[in-house]
């Protein structure tokens, strides 16, 4: 069961200058800056009512951050969908025939349980599972 979209993932070339952005001329506040060493980025997210916008910085060249922004620059990069129940849910949409980039959770920003979805079968968009204790 999707519950609701957890945060929109930003990708930036600069942690720094777009929380002066979203900070300070758009007055939202973020959450400390965390280091996800997994996937090479530190993020800082925004909470925006029910959501989050996350944005995202590589730490390193070998980043899937880093290579988002070299093809496609920089800009929105993945939605995230909350499930209660991230195991059953991969499982549910891999019988569908839904192609996974990870058929089991990894850890991603702020403790939570991800999973991507391979955008071939999401009509190209990089959608991530999230579960995670309120
Ligand atoms: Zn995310």
């Amino acid at each position: 069961m999707f519950k609701k979209i957890d945060h929109i993932g930003i990708a930036v070339k600069n942690l720094e200058e777009a929380l002066q952005f979203y900070e300070e001329i758009l007055g939202l506040k973020s959450t400390k800056i965390e280091i996800v060493e997994d996937q090479k980025i530190k993020v800082a997210l925004l909470p925006l009512g029910e959501s989050k916008l996350e944005l995202i910085q590589a730490i390193d060249p070998d980043s899937p951050i880093a290579k988002f922004i070299e093809v496609r620059g920089e800009g929105i990069q993945h939605i995230a969908l909350r499930v209660n129940n991230i195991e059953k849910k991969l499982k549910s949409l891999d019988e569908k025939g839904v192609r996974l980039i990870d058929r089991v959770p990894r850890y991603g920003a702020g403790g939570a349980r991800i999973a991507f979805l391979h955008p071939k079968s999401t009509f190209n968009v990089l959608l991530e599972l999230c579960e995670k204790e309120e």
